[in-house]
């Protein structure tokens, strides 16, 4: 079977043809699967992740869909963590690729005509008050190196050396990026970490030990912790040169923060004069429905951080876009090989033309509306779901002990590999891995929602019963 252009159509329903739905048969992995795993097991670093609970060595994949060596088709919601915004092997995206491939393919930092009209393009979907002063800044291809080129940046314009973040907050597995995020597992053998980093509460509803009374909102009260713990002169806290922040968390949990909270730390920030700086690595370039996600707060960020969909179908770009007055930058202070990959450029131009021209945003809101209906549906009916959560297509719900409440990944471990069974691959987040993550192309289709969120239903139920057994 090949993955051709020719006589394929994609429309942003996903029209996939090469497969119509996920069909398992015997265990997962099948006998082929597991040569592979073997191999790897063998060889491979014990840093690898995925396929440690997601068994499959993967031969090929379209649209929604990728297909196992043992013939097994699996609805794919992983979306190469998020990167391949149209699904997989898009014919359109291929065939930018292609064209770009072979007159040019790695032009570190000279101007070329493709990065031109790529950067016009990123320029054009930011909100008007940011065009025309705003710069953009290509990294090393990872998001976790966007994140340290945004600090640095921040560091150098403002003189400080301190950095604010939250609770829950992931932004990288580089020194840096890790050093800002709240893993405090991983953190915990790797010593040295950048010091000068003050993780301050983020409002998630369900867990927050800061509650919203008085008719004020939890998004509030962090809002104004962070207000006062930044103005109070015993406080501890000196002057930061940044404050990250996700608008919606995704590794700790798709967490929506509320339009209050993300407000609230604009309006501090920009009375204290502190640069903030948005992650939309994962949130970014159209998942949660509007390009970015800090367009539905109504806020301008000083600095954006994107990566991921940015390179249209998981080709490597990563960029920061900020306000120029913080480009106090010299030449070379922020330096790395692969920042002009030009194939990348082409696949991100290209899918930001379908998105435009196949109303992908509008999909994304509703599809994610239905989907999130959902899954809350089957967590007001299910005693180990706690709730569900996110915005547009970068959704979660969280499972529980239905007698303590607690966040439960053994739960949530239970219901990944169920639905893998049943053909569909989903990934986990949160405290405890509780939460399990659904991240579908931004162009699916209602039809390949209703089966994942069928076998989702099936797991959750499936589990129900074990525990009532
Ligand atoms: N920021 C956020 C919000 C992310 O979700 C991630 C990756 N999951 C990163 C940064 C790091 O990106 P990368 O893995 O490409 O370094």
């Amino acid at each position: 079977m090949s993955v051709g252009t020719a006589g394929v159509s994609f429309s942003h329903e996903d029209g996939d043809r090469l497969y119509d739905e996920p069909l398992v048969s015997g265990s997962v992995p099948g006998p082929r699967s597991a040569e592979l795993l073997a191999r790897q097991d063998a060889r491979e670093s014990s840093a690898r992740t995925y396929p440690r609970r997601l068994q499959v060595a993967i031969a090929q994949a379209q649209g929604c869909y990728v297909e196992d060596l043992d013939g097994n088709v699996f609805i794919d919601f992983l979306n190469g963590a998020g990167s391949m915004p149209l699904g997989h092997s898009h014919p359109e995206l291929i065939e930018a690729i292609q064209e770009q491939l072979v007159k040019f393919q790695h032009g570190l930092d000279f101007p070329t005509e493709i990065r031109d009209e790529y950067i016009s393009m990123h320029m054009s979907m930011l909100p008007t008050e940011m065009q025309g002063r705003t710069k953009i800044g290509f990294c090393g291809p990872t998001g976790a190196n966007a994140i340290e080129a945004a600090l640095k940046l921040c560091k150098t314009a403002t003189g400080r050396s301190d950095v604010v973040s939250f609770h829950g907050g992931y932004h990288g597995g580089s020194h840096g990026a890790m050093a800002v995020s709240g893993l405090v597992e991983q953190k915990a053998p790797v010593g040295g970490q950048m010091p000068g980093v003050h993780f301050f509460p983020y409002p998630y509803e369900l867990r927050s030990p800061l509650k919203s009374n008085d008719g004020v909102s939890l998004g509030t009260r962090c809002a104004e912790y962070l207000s006062a713990s930044l103005r109070d002169p015993i406080g501890g806290v000196p002057l930061p040169a940044a404050v990250l922040v996700e608008v919606l968390q995704g590794e700790g949990g798709v967490i929506p923060a509320s339009t209050d909270f993300i407000r609230g730390i604009r309006a501090v920030t920009r009375e204290l004069d502190i640069p903030l700086i948005v992650d939309e690595v994962q949130s970014g370039c159209g998942r949660t429905g509007t390009w970015f996600g800090f367009e539905q707060h109504g806020i301008i960020p000083d600095v954006i951080v994107a990566s991921k969909a940015a390179g249209g179908l998981g080709m490597p770009v990563a960029l920061i876009m900020y306000d120029e007055r913080l480009d106090k930058w010299q030449a070379g202070a922020h330096t790395g090989t692969f920042r002009g990959n030009q194939v990348a450029f082409a696949a991100g131009l290209k899918f930001m033309e379908i998105l435009q021209r196949d109303g992908i945003l509008e999909n994304v809101r509703e599809m994610g509306a239905y989907a999130l209906a959902s899954l809350q549906e089957m967590a007001d009916r299910s005693p180990i779901v706690a709730e569900a959560r996110g915005t547009g297509l970068m959704l979660g719900f969280e499972m529980i002990d239905p007698l303590t409440g607690a966040p439960s990944g053994d739960a949530a471990r239970k219901v990944q590999r169920l639905a893998l069974d049943r053909g569909l691959i989903v990934e986990l987040g949160g405290r405890d891995d509780a939460v399990v993550r659904l991240l579908p192309p931004l162009n699916v289709s209602r039809r390949t929602l209703d089966q994942a969120l069928g076998i989702l239903a099936e797991a959750v139920g499936t589990l129900v019963s074990a525990y009532s057994a």
